[in-house]
C-alpha cells in the first residue's frame, strides 16, 4: 500500500457542525452507533438485493447478504461488515463528507430550534454514520462498489476537521467499517454488551446479523405471520424499530386481504404527533414491500398525504419487484392498493370511535388534524372522514364533544341546517353577537376553533343532506322567533331612519345597515355579505390573500337595545357625539367579527368619546 495516494479532504461546514455536537454535547445513549451503522448496512444490502433483479455483472456475486460485526477487546476495536452495494470513491466523498442525506439534515435543523431537547433528538433522527464519532476516536471505512470496474477504497478520519481517501487493493464487495474506541468507551468491545444492543434496537432487520461468527437476530417480518402468534411487546418492538420510535404506539391495526389485491398490513399510530411538537411536516412512513421485500420506505404515493401520521408496513404479492415509480400502471396500482388501505384504516378509526369513545378522543385530540386537512383537501375520503370529525357544541357543556350525526339526531323537526360559528375559543363565541339569534331559537349551533375549521366547513359543504351553515354569514335566514319586550323599542319608521343615517355616517366600508331578527342582547353586529364566514375572510387577509374580496359587510342593528335607542335620539340633539358612536359601535362589530383592520382609529375616538361622557 503505497503512501502517495492518500487524499486528504476537509469535512463540509455542516458536518463539522454536526461532528461537534456529536463528538461533545450529546452524552446520552451513545450505543445508538450500533442501530445506525447496523441499518446503513442494512440499507445497503436491500440496494444490492434489488439491484440483483436488474443488473447482470455485479462484483463478487455470491457474498452473502448479512451483516457481520466483530469486537476485538485487545485492539479495542468493533467492525461491521456488510456485502451491500459499497460506494466508489466519489460516493464515499459524498456520502460521508456531506451533507446530502435527509437523516442529519433534519436533525441539525432541529437542533436550531431544539434547545435544550437537544438530547433526545440524536434517538428520534439519528445522526447516522457519524454517532460513529460518539465512541471512537478513529473511524476507517472500507468500501467497493458493486460496480465491476470499480476499485476498492478506505477513507479514514478522526473526526476532527478532515478525512482520508486511500486506494486499497483486495477489497471484498460493500463495506467494512472499523471504530477504534476511545478510552473510555472500550466495554463497545465486549461481544456481550454489543449483542444486547442488538437484540434491543435490531431485531427485525430483515437480514442475518452475525455477532463473532454468531447470529443474534430473528429475521422476522412480522406482519406475514398470524395475529393470534403475535405478543403485544413484539409489536411494540416493531413498531419502534420500524418506526425508529421510542413511544408505545397508540393503535395497531394489523390485517390482510386477498381481494380485490392481496395485502398484509401492519399499522401504527404513534402516540404523539410529531408535527405538534413543533418538528415540522413529518414524511410518509408506511413502508411498501413486496413479498418481505422492501420497494420503497417512504412511497409518497401510496397512501393520501393526511396519512402521514400512519407507520408501519404494507406488503402485496400483487406487485412487481422491480416497479418503477414512473409508469401509468405501476402507479395506479400503488394507488389501488393506498385505497384499499386507507378504506380500511378509516373503518378500524370508526369502529375504535365507537367502542372506546375516551381513547377515540384522545387520539382525535392529538391526530384530528390530520383528518380534517383530509376532508379539507382531498375530497376522496371526505364522507369517511366527516363521520370521524368531533366539535364541541352550544349543546353540550365545555369540553364535551360530538359528531355531526349526533348533531342531527337533535335537529328540531323543521331545521334544515347544521349551524357552526368559528371563533377563538368557546368564550369569545359565547360572548360574541352571533349565537345569540341561534339560542333565542332553541338551535344547537357547534363551536369550532381551529383555523384549519374553516376550510373542513366550506369543502364539507354538507352532511347527511343538511347544508352546513356558518352563523356569521350575511344571507342566513332564521324563522321568527318571539322578541322580548322593552321600553323605548324604535318603531319601523324610526329604525329605517337610524339604519338610513348609519349607512350614510359609516359610508362605504358598509354595504348595507338594516334591523336584525337574530340580535338579543347585543346592540349589532357585523355580517359577511356572501357565503364566506368572517373568519374565513379575516384568515386570508392574514395570508396576503384578500384581493378582490368585498371588504363591505352588513350592519345589523337591535332597535330593542338600550344603546340604538338613545343613538336614534341623540342623532338630532348631539350630532357630533351621536356620530362618534355610530362609528365606534361599527367598529366594535367589526372587532367581535375578528374583521377590524387598524385598530389606531378606534382608541383615538374612543378617548374622544371617554371625554365627552367625563364632561358632564
Ligand atoms: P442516512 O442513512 O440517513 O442516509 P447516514 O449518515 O447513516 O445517513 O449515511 C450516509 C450515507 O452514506 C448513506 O445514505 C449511504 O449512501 C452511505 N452509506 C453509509 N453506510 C453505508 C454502507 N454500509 N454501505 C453503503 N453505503 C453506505
Ligand atoms: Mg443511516
Amino acid at each position: 500500500m503505497s503512501t502517495q495516494n492518500v487524499e486528504k479532504h476537509e469535512f463540509q461546514a455542516e458536518i463539522k457542525q454536526l461532528l461537534d455536537i456529536v463528538i461533545h454535547s450529546l452524552y446520552t445513549e451513545k450505543e445508538i452507533f450500533v442501530r445506525e451503522l447496523i441499518s446503513n448496512a442494512s440499507d445497503a444490502l436491500e440496494k444490492l438485493r434489488h439491484l440483483k433483479i436488474t443488473e447482470k455483472n455485479i462484483f463478487d456475486d455470491s457474498a452473502e447478504l448479512e451483516v457481520s460485526i466483530t469486537t476485538d477487546d485487545t485492539a479495542n476495536t468493533i467492525t461491521f461488515q456488510d456485502f451491500g452495494i459499497g460506494m466508489t470513491k466519489e460516493e464515499l466523498v459524498g456520502n460521508l463528507g456531506t451533507i446530502a442525506h435527509s437523516g442529519s439534515k433534519q436533525f441539525l435543523e432541529a437542533l436550531k430550534e431544539g434547545g435544550d431537547k437537544n438530547a433526545n433528538l440524536i434517538g428520534q433522527f439519528g445522526v447516522g454514520f457519524y454517532s460513529a464519532f460518539m465512541v471512537a476516536d478513529q473511524v476507517k471505512v472500507y468500501s467497493r462498489s458493486w460496480k465491476e470496474d470499480q476499485p476498492g477504497h478506505v477513507w479514514s478520519s478522526e473526526g476532527a476537521g478532515s478525512y482520508e481517501v486511500e486506494e486499497v487493493t483486495d477489497q471484498r464487495r460493500g463495506t467494512k467499517i472499523v471504530l477504534t474506541l476511545k478510552e473510555d468507551q472500550k466495554s463497545y468491545a465486549s461481544d456481550s454488551s454489543i449483542k444486547e444492543i442488538i437484540k434491543r434496537y435490531s431485531s427485525f432487520v430483515p437480514f442475518p446479523i452475525n455477532l463473532n461468527g454468531e447470529k443474534v437476530n430473528t429475521i422476522d417480518a412480522l406482519w406475514l405471520r398470524s395475529k393470534s402468534e403475535i405478543k403485544d411487546e413484539e409489536y411494540t418492538e416493531f413498531y419502534k424499530f420500524q418506526a425508529n420510535a421510542w413511544d408505545e404506539p397508540r393503535y395497531r391495526l394489523h390485517f390482510s386481504a386477498d381481494a380485490p389485491l392481496s395485502i398484509n398490513a401492519l399499522l401504527f399510530v404513534p402516540n404523539e404527533n410529531p408535527e405538534r411538537a413543533g418538528f415540522g411536516r413529518i414524511d410518509p412512513a408506511v413502508a411498501l414491500y413486496c413479498r418481505k421485500v422492501l420497494i420503497d420506505s417512504k412511497p409518497a404515493e401510496l397512501l393520501p398525504e393526511w396519512m402521514r401520521f400512519a407507520k408501519g408496513v404494507v406488503d402485496s404479492e400483487d406487485l412487481p419487484l422491480n416497479i418503477s415509480r414512473e409508469t401509468m400502471q405501476d402507479r395506479s396500482l400503488i394507488q389501488n392498493l393506498g385505497r384499499v388501505i386507507t378504506k380500511r384504516f378509516l373503518k378500524f378509526l370508526a369502529t375504535e370511535a365507537k367502542k372506546r369513545p375516551e381513547q377515540y378522543l384522545e387520539f382525535f385530540d392529538k391526530f384530528g388534524f390530520f383528518l380534517k386537512e383530509g376532508v379539507a383537501i382531498d375530497p376522496t375520503y371526505k364522507d369517511e372522514l366527516s363521520k370521524l370529525l368531533y366539535f364541541e357544541s352550544s349543546a353540550q357543556e365545555k369540553g364535551k364533544k360530538t359528531t355531526l350525526a349526533d348533531y342531527v339526531s337533535r335537529m328540531q323537526d323543521e331545521q334544515k341546517e347544521i349551524y357552526y360559528i368559528i371563533g377563538q375559543n368557546r368564550e369569545s363565541i359565547e360572548s360574541g353577537p352571533y349565537l345569540e339569534g341561534f339560542k333565542a331559537r332553541g338551535l344547537e349551533v357547534l363551536f369550532l376553533y381551529e383555523p384549519v375549521d374553516e376550510y373542513v366547513m366550506s369543502n364539507l359543504r354538507e352532511y347527511d343532506e343538511k347544508t352546513l351553515v356558518s352563523g356569521d354569514q350575511g344571507d342566513l335566514k332564521l324563522d321568527d322567533a318571539p322578541q322580548p319586550e322593552a321600553e323605548g323599542t324604535l318603531g319601523d319608521d324610526e329604525s329605517k331612519g337610524l339604519c338610513e343615517w348609519l349607512k350614510e355616517t359609516i359610508g362605504e366600508k358598509v354595504k348595507e345597515v338594516k334591523v336584525s331578527d337574530r340580535l338579543v342582547d347585543s346592540p349589532a353586529m357585523a355580517l359577511s355579505p356572501d357565503a364566506m364566514s368572517s373568519q374565513m375572510r379575516n384568515m386570508m387577509r392574514q395570508m396576503g390573500q384578500d384581493s378582490g374580496l368585498p371588504t363591505e359587510v352588513l350592519f345589523e342593528i337591535n332597535p330593542r337595545h338600550q344603546l340604538m335607542i338613545n343613538l336614534n335620539q341623540q342623532r338630532t340633539e348631539n350630532a357630533e357625539l351621536a356620530k362618534l358612536i355610530a362609528l365606534q359601535a361599527f367598529d366594535n362589530s367589526m372587532v367581535a367579527a375578528g374583521l377590524l383592520e387598524d385598530p389606531k382609529d378606534m382608541v383615538t375616538r374612543m378617548y374622544e368619546i371617554l371625554s365627552q361622557a367625563a364632561a358632564k
